[in-house]
């Protein structure tokens, strides 16, 4: 055989990348991984029943909630995809959705890794989806695992936070009871550090994991702040999912720009008030997801950007309403965002029947004293591990964060602890590099399925705002990933190769390199739409 005429040193060779989607998820999911399962069904012969249940395993592996994840989460993954600037990113939190609630639908039940059941004992402190997260992890592994959770349900601010509306009560309680069925032991209405001391569960168990969140309001710190009717928004939305009747008035200002704050403006619009937001900063600073923000604003919420309140005016002890000022933004705070500074004269009044404070929330810790820091947050590092030997914590009480920040510190904290009961090493998955070198253009325009919403005037209480994509819809929007960084079957190298240097493997192998024969024409790298392929 002729020697090919060389025309590079460059030689081709597959090496996976790990795509801006995966980067961007706080859990790590798989995500190229489990959406290219369910987009290959024909490829490798698989029913629709047969992917999704294959892609439910692979988001399972990290992450027991993908039902609430799918309605909750604000998908930092899409705000990363490569397909974002073609024709819209990929719709990977509405799937999730859809995985998740199909999986609750088909009664699919989580296993354990293996049956193997180790003597010792594990406690977690808090039924959060961190602790649930971290009591998942464990149970699977084999340890028996009790959870002790201060109120009468499990959830955390998954039920006396986010209200029903975004997250039926069905979905979380259907994820929580697979986590039970498992066979993690779960004690609610039990108060660690007042029923139980944490130093008996110290004695009871090998190790302990702390997910207390972060439950009790901060408070504004402002004259008349003891007025009836000024609540904070942590107190308001757990009395508000608790079925609580809470008389509100007419008009409510709340004061805060996170999520709990557009969260409890929305539950009091539901509950007949007129809606004020005061936010000190700019839309552009506001820490709130923006899509839930957009929806307060289409349900009526007003919001006073750039204004802070300065007294709560009362009248016989009740609340009439808040002295204000109006603010500007100087120079970049702690924070790294800008610093609102009051606009002296700018003093006005609004009227309110109740004020809720929103402005933040830290972790009830003068219950466990003997974990407190000194800034009342609890501390720990990337494993969750405290300076308590043998306690670990995550989730809200390090810091204030995301649901699915939570469920990843509770899977991590299972991880340090199964190493440290089994005396053994940490071991951390090491990431490839980042998946930027795709072809999008390879790929055919494809509109992105959008989940429809319920008009504003039939939205209430509980009725959920979003309704999920439909099964074909999934199906076609699988199709949409450009599987950044992985092969996706397209035979691109195979085709553009004249030296036929690839030679196919088993399905689902993709193909061996016969550097041999290669010229380094650099088509087939240049070619690959994924990135997958490169020269070296
Ligand atoms: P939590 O969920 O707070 O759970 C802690 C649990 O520990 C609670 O059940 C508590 O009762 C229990 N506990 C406390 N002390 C004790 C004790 N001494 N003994 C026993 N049990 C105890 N995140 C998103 O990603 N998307 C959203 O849309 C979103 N919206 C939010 C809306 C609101 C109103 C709020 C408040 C938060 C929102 N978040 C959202 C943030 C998210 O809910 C939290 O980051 C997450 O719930 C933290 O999980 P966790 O397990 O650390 O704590």
């Amino acid at each position: 055989m002729n020697k090919p005429v060389q025309i590079s040193p460059l030689r081709p060779r597959y090496a996976e990348k790990t795509p801006p989607c995966i980067l961007q998820c706080p859990i790590g999911t798989d995500i190229r991984g489990w959406i290219t399962t369910i987009a290959q069904a024909e490829a490798y012969n698989r029913t629709n029943q047969q992917v999704l249940n294959l892609a439910w395993q692979n988001i399972t592996d990290r992450n027991p909630f993908p039902a609430v994840c799918g309605r909750v989460c604000p998908y930092p993954c899409e705000a990363a995809c490569n397909r974002k600037d073609k024709d819209g990113s990929v719709a990977v939190n509405a799937m999730e959705r859809f995985v998740g609630d199909f999986a609750i639908a088909n009664g699919w039940k989580l296993t354990r890794l293996s049956q193997e059941c180790h003597a010792e004992k594990i406690a977690v402190v808090g039924s959060g989806p961190a602790g649930l997260s971290c009591a998942y992890q464990l149970c699977r592994k084999g340890y028996a695992v009790t959870v002790f959770e201060a109120f009468s349900r499990p959830g955390g601010m998954l039920r006396y936070g986010i209200p029903g509306y975004r997250l039926p009560r069905e979905v979380l309680d259907a994820e929580i009871q697979r986590i039970v069925d498992l066979g993690v032991e779960l004690k609610c209405n039990l108060v660690i550090g007042k029923d139980i001391s944490l130093e008996r569960l110290r004695q009871d168990c090998r190790a302990i994991f702390i997910g207390i969140g972060a439950h009790k309001g901060i408070k504004l710190g402002i004259p008349g702040e003891d007025a009836a009717n000024v609540l904070t928004g942590a107190e308001f939305l757990n009395r508000a999912n608790s079925g609580d009747a809470i008389e509100v008035g007419g008009k409510v200002v709340v004061i805060g720009g996170g999520d709990t704050a557009i969260d409890a403006a929305r539950v009091c619009r539901r509950l007949g008030a007129a809606v004020t937001i005061l936010y000190r900063r700019t839309r552009a600073e506001m820490p709130a997801i923006a899509r839930e923000t957009d929806a307060a604003i289409d349900e009526g919420v007003s919001i006073e950007f750039l204004t802070a309140p300065t007294e709560v005016l009362r009248n016989e002890g009740k609340t009439q309403g808040l002295k204000c000022l109006r603010m500007e933004l100087g120079d970049s705070d702690a924070s790294g965002r800008p610093k609102p500074m009051p606009i002296i004269g700018s003093e006005f009044e609004i009227e309110a029947a109740t004020v809720i404070a929103a402005i933040s929330q830290e972790p009830e810790v003068d219950r466990i004293d003997e974990m407190r820091e000194s800034a009342g947050w609890l501390q720990a590092d990337e494993w969750g591990a405290t300076r308590e030997e043998g306690i670990y914590a995550g989730g809200d009480d390090l810091a204030l964060a995301l649901v699915a920040t939570a469920i990843n510190q509770g899977r991590l904290a299972a991880q340090a602890i199964d190493a440290y009961v089994r005396s053994a090493d940490r071991t951390r998955t090491v990431a490839h590099p980042e998946a930027n070198n795709v072809i999008a253009d390879w790929h055919m325009e494809s509109e992105r399925h959008e989940r429809p919403r319920l008009p504003v005037e039939q939205r209430d209480m509980n009725a959920e705002i979003e309704s999920g994509l439909q099964e074909s819809e999934v199906i076609e929007e699988a199709q949409r990933c450009m599987s950044c960084g992985m092969c996706m079957d397209c035979e691109s190298c195979w085709t553009y190769c004249t030296n036929n240097c690839f030679v196919r493997l088993p399905k689902g192998e993709h193909y061996s390199i016969k550097l041999e024969l290669c010229n380094g024409c650099k088509k087939c790298a240049e070619g690959c739409p994924t990135g997958y392929l490169e020269l070296i």
